[in-house]
């Protein structure tokens, strides 16, 4: 069996040669203000040398308002002190920067690279981008590995949360972090389920709450009575929208609040039996009213299902255009995580002040979330608020790979745990609090 894992395959992330060969720090700076980059080589072979020279052009991406603090002159030479180059610069607005660095020796010049650096306004930068899945399942529904192996091959591909979310099941999630109970993870696996009322179309997912919901189903006496009551104070429902399935979403929703969690409507253009499935009715009016707290804007899609997530995408901005502030997740809804599907094609990528549960829940309320389609062989697409989309593209150039491979030796020890190597648990102390030292690092916090 352990030969087995240690053979698997993994995802290798794409780790640019700059960010390979060099540290440059910090990564991420704080807006209209200077910061005093420095570029660091890691290998011989890539030393800066004290008898050359090197020059350093920079480029605002946006070029908002020209003060750069060079405003005529693009490049500059510097000299290496004790083999690091040090790049002071002033950041304008929130955008991205480049730092290109050649060696100049006589009258030759030589690329060393490109350099990126993004200036964050300060309700950003105080934030730190969390990666995770907040909708997937085990083999105790349809999945097909158990909730320990789906939780540990969630840090393989390098998310630091997730949650385990089965079919009208909430135990697997729980089961989830029970088996890494003591051990040292730097993973945070959240409870959760996929709420199937009865007689309800609507699926929605329970993100982190404290109690089953679909535990409250099986007193259906007590159930139906609630969901009465919030029928009965509904008033007039727009033509084509069932009464009771609009009541039984409220309930469900409500409950998830009460318990902590955040409350996702699930994949409204989910094609099935021939149809769109929830209704377009009940669709538009969970639109318009909102009872839930996100919207998962890329869901769990084969590639033969782009139709579903181009019409959830293009439903977003129809209803941003109409002014409502829609909260997102980009979830994969995956069923393996060795079919060489889904697992990790859509995931979210959201900015909290820390991985604690109700900072992200707020996160993503506050809207502060892109969904990501990640397909493989494709460069990663990011989807929502523009100002995130434009972060997280960078953040997934520059800094989630060296991040996701520090992950997936984590997620490997893990699956080594889980099979019974009694020296996992001692591997993943010693490998934690890597992923948050390296972030400090790169938004200049360790300095
Ligand atoms: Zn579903
Ligand atoms: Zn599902």
């Amino acid at each position: 069996m352990l030969q087995y894992l240690e053979f698997m395959k993994v995802r290798s992330p794409l780790v640019k040669l700059e960010n390979r060969y060099f540290e440059s720090t910090p990564k991420v700076v704080p807006a209209d203000q200077e910061t005093v980059i420095t570029i660091r080589p890691l290998f011989d072979h890539c030393r800066f040398s004290d008898e050359k020279q090197y020059e350093v052009s920079y480029f605002p991406c946006e070029e908002f308002a020209r003060r750069s603090g060079w405003p005529d002159q693009r490049s500059r030479t510097l000299k290496p002190i004790d083999g690091i180059l040090q790049v002071p610069q002033y950041f304008e607005s929130e955008q991205e920067h480049v730092l290109i660095v050649e060696e100049i020796s006589g009258d030759q010049r030589k690329m060393v690279g490109d350099f990126r650096v993004y200036s964050a306004r300060e309700d950003l930068f105080c934030r730190r981008p969390y990666k995770g899945d907040m909708h997937i399942h085990s083999s105790y529904s349809d999945g097909r590995e158990s909730p320990g192996y789906v939780a540990s091959a969630c840090r393989r591909i390098g998310f630091d949360f997730m949650a385990l979310t089965d079919h009208g099941r909430y135990a697997p999630s729980v089961e989830s972090q029970r088996v890494f109970e003591g051990v040292d993870l730097d993973l945070r696996i959240f409870r959760g389920e996929e709420v199937h009322p009865p007689s309800n179309p609507v699926h929605m997912i329970n993100f982190g709450g404290s109690f089953s919901v679909n535990d409250l189903f099986s007193d259906s006496d007590a159930y139906y009575t609630e969901v009465k009551k919030i029928e009965d104070a509904l008033g007039e429902l727009p033509p084509g929208v069932d009464r009771y399935q609009y009541a039984s979403c409220c309930f469900c929703f409500d409950k998830i609040r009460e318990g902590g969690g955040l409350g996702i409507f699930c994949h409204p253009y989910w094609f099935t039996s021939h149809r769109y499935s929830p209704s377009g009715a009940i669709t538009s009016h969970l639109f318009e009213q909102q009872p839930f707290d996100a919207y998962e804007l890329i869901g769990g899609y084969h590639r033969s299902e782009v139709d579903s997530n181009t019409l959830q995408v293009a439903r977003y901005h129809e209803e941003r255009a109409c002014g409502r502030e829609i909260p997102i997740v980009g979830v994969s809804d995956a069923h393996g995580c060795e079919r060489g599907e889904l697992f990790g094609w859509y995931y979210t990528i959201l900015f909290a002040p820390t991985s604690d549960l109700p900072d992200l829940i707020a996160g993503v309320k506050d809207l502060y979330s892109v969904a990501v389609e990640a397909l493989p062989g494709e460069t990663p697409r990011a989807y929502g608020p523009f100002r995130f989309v434009k972060y997280a593209l960078f953040l997934m150039r520059e800094v989630m790979p060296q991040h996701d491979e520090l992950c997936a030796e984590e997620g490997r020890r893990m699956l080594q745990h889980l099979a019974g190597d009694a020296s996992a648990a001692h591997a993943l102390a010693t490998l934690s609090g890597r992923t948050d030292a390296l972030l400090e690092r790169y938004y200049g916090a360790d300095t």
